[in-house]
């Protein structure tokens, strides 16, 4: 029929425009590279904006004591405490709980939304039970998870550049974040010290570090996306402060906001940056996150509905309503493997009460989740294999040098931190990439097409690189770095 034969041929053209093959990926890793070092030489060098953390040494598992963390940055808050043993011990016992954000309060003023967190926070402080133990003369010391780009000042100060995702709180841009929280945790009564302020990426290479020291990268795959890494201190040309005596430095990447002309920019894309909350931002995490690849789906169908009719006469009112169409059920329908797309069929009904679909049409549905789903884990899987070549992972160093230049020393046994050579051999020869986020986790294609394209990119040396779920890892890692941080040692 005419309509499923122009619904093809837009979704031939959607792939073509969508396409990524490895020589593509390539310049996309270059691309990212390049602009990594850019951001690193200069302020404003580059959409990249690479910023120091200010976190010189990560967790190594002799924290000891009771340490709370609070994650704010995607669809729910968290609240965690953990009692830490050091290294016999480690994590003796963990509590967290989670809460949905109000969506209000995504869209509202700065001190609704810290009062907010306060307000969880001291009424789950208020809950600890006696196998928390704080040693004596500790007090309550809290990493603070914001994961949203913030220009640090200290590990615990820092004020926010601007909002992405869901969030536009329009007070809170150029407030120091930490001051806020801290503001409302006090006004409560409460007396708690934010320790260390960090992003979920951070909190995710803190997390993943403490289990295994050949972690070096952490990425971060869930409403947003975004990368850290462990950087040599020298090759960040824009810090102006004192080197830190381990030589290294957590760099936090914002790659959401990479751009480069080599992605494969599509109609869809426009039109969903232009409709978007941060218009002209965040382009890569607009192709690649758990927020946007639903939406990316439903566009293309707008346009098979509109021009080839394919749910009937009338376009389906709900099918032009924004982010109706969401990841989860985007990765539902790409899973089925059912012949008659059963799955396919139930998401069009319940989502959009499009009934009466053929098993053809369902396919052509199908096919754009798989191409919008290839795209985005493809591109992520370029990003990082541009973080491994940046750092000399990526198997391309003449000889192990470079390779062996960025790793944390391990503190000694007074855990203080030795001005060792940074070149001192890590030993294993691997680099771990911590991963966290519900797009990675729960989208197995997605996870499959980004493998795939590791390998694809890095061929043998991919045999030494491993990307690893750390499940949860950022809020356990905030806590970490609130002890690594602790006023109280
Ligand atoms: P956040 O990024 O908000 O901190 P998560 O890491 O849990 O939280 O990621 C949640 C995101 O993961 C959701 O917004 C959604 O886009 C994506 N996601 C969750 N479940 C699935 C799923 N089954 N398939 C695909 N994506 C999913
Ligand atoms: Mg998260």
């Amino acid at each position: 029929r005419s309509q499923k034969c122009t619904a093809r041929k837009i979704l031939l053209e959607f792939q073509e425009a969508c396409d990524t093959p490895v020589a593509r990926l390539r310049q996309v890793v270059d691309a990212m590279a390049v602009e990594m070092h850019a951001g690193l030489v200069s302020e404003g060098g580059s959409k990249l904006k690479m910023l120091p953390t200010f976190i010189d040494h990560l967790p190594d598992g002799n924290e000891r004591g009771l340490f709370y963390a609070v994650d704010l940055g995607g669809t729910n808050f968290r609240v965690l405490r953990v009692q830490l043993g050091g290294l016999e011990g480690r994590v003796i016992k963990q509590e967290y709980e989670e809460v949905a954000i109000p969506p209000e309060l995504m869209l509202g003023t700065s001190e609704e939304l810290f009062d907010f967190i306060a307000k969880e926070l001291v009424s789950f402080v208020a809950r600890e039970g006696e196998d928390f133990r704080l040693h004596a003369g500790q007090g309550r010391e809290i990493g603070f998870t914001f994961s949203f780009p913030v220009k640090q000042t200290d590990i615990n100060a820092g004020s926010l550049l601007q909002w992405t995702k869901g969030f536009k709180v329009n007070d809170a841009i150029g407030q120091d974040v930490v001051a806020a929280l801290q503001g409302c945790i006090e006004r409560r009564g409460y007396k708690m010290r934010i320790a260390a302020l960090v992003n979920d990426t951070v909190g995710t290479l803190a997390g993943g570090r403490y289990w295994n020291n050949d972690v070096m990268i952490a990425v971060i795959l869930g409403t947003g996306t975004n990368a850290c890494y462990v950087e040599r201190a020298e090759s960040i040309s824009k810090w102006g402060g004192e080197l830190p005596k381990s030589g290294q430095m957590v760099i936090n990447m914002e790659w959401g906001n990479f751009w480069s002309s080599h992605l494969p920019r599509t109609y869809v894309d426009e039109s969903l940056d232009n409709e978007s909350l941060h218009p002209g931002e965040y382009g890569f995490e607009k192709m690649i996150s758990g927020m946007y690849l639903g939406d990316c789906v439903r566009r293309v169908l707008v346009r098979m509905a509109q021009q080839a009719g394919i749910f009937g006469p009338h376009v389906p009112h709900k099918l032009l309503e924004p982010f109706s169409l969401q990841t989860p059920d985007m990765s539902k329908m790409h899973h089925d493997n059912s012949s008659d797309l059963k799955m396919v069929a139930e998401v069009l009904k319940r989502v959009y009460g499009i009934q009466n679909t053929t098993v053809g049409i369902r396919k052509i549905v199908l096919s754009v989740c798989d191409t919008v789903c290839q795209r985005g884990a493809r591109l992520a899987a370029a990003g990082i294999v541009g973080i491994l070549k940046k750092i000399g992972r990526d198997g391309s160093a003449a000889n192990g040098l470079n390779r062996r230049n960025n790793t944390f020393e391990q503190s000694d046994v007074n855990g203080t931190h030795d001005e060792v050579p940074v070149n001192c051999p890590t030993g294993s020869g691997k680099t771990v990439v911590a991963m966290d986020g519900g797009l990675y986790e729960h989208y197995g294609e997605f996870r499959n097409y980004m493998q795939e394209a590791v390998v694809e990119l890095l061929g043998e040396a991919s045999k030494n690189v491993f990307i690893e779920l750390s499940k949860d890892g950022s809020g356990i890692g905030a806590a970490l770095l609130a002890a690594s941080y602790a006023e109280y040692v």
